[in-house]
């Protein structure tokens, strides 16, 4: 299983608390006006990379990690597989995304694709609403969402009590 990488930078402090390491994923269907990163909207972009070959990255370090791009959600089931290594490793996940919170949960691939991220920046970008003081956001319509697994997936919150004792 591959995903095509823009860029992986380790020690950011933009894209979330703390130092981090970002991943920024190639595909973005979204075409927000005003996009200040088109050039991560070609999905064959970047540079084709093993699951495993990100985790060795991510392991080099005791960062907390953010998936970006892009947009991750445009590969749920890497996205799902590659925010459950990363919480293997004890590292939370903070993941930017173009779709709403409501647009996610409508949608079982990508709601599926949340299971292992604590935290989701949602929505897309919107020009009217640019606002340069909000941190980690660039528009006012984007949330900062920490993830209540248990309303997510209800279906399996004892399992996943199970998986925390
Ligand atoms: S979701 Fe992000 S990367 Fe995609 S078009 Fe919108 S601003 Fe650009």
């Amino acid at each position: 299983m591959t995903l095509n990488i823009l860029d992986i930078i380790r020690g950011t402090t933009v894209d979330g608390p703390g130092f981090r390491t970002s991943i920024y994923m190639a595909g973005c269907s979204h075409r927000c006006p005003g996009c200040h990163n088109t050039e991560s909207h070609d999905p064959q972009g970047g540079v084709p990379m093993t699951i495993d070959e990100i985790m060795r990255v991510v392991e080099e370090e005791d960062f907390d990690v953010t998936l970006t791009g892009g947009d991750p959600l445009m590969h749920p089931e890497e996205t799902a597989l590659l925010a459950r290594r990363i919480h293997e490793c004890g590292h939370t996940v903070w993941l930017y995304t173009g779709y709403t919170l409501e647009e996610i949960m409508a949608d079982k691939r990508l709601r599926e694709a949340l299971r292992y991220v604590d935290v989701i920046v949602d929505g897309p970008y919107v020009e009217a609403l640019r606002n340069t003081d909000l941190r980690f956001r660039g528009s006012e319509n984007q949330r900062i969402l920490y993830l209540d697994k248990a309303s997510l997936f209800p279906e399996s919150s004892g399992e996943e009590q199970q998986d925390s004792i």
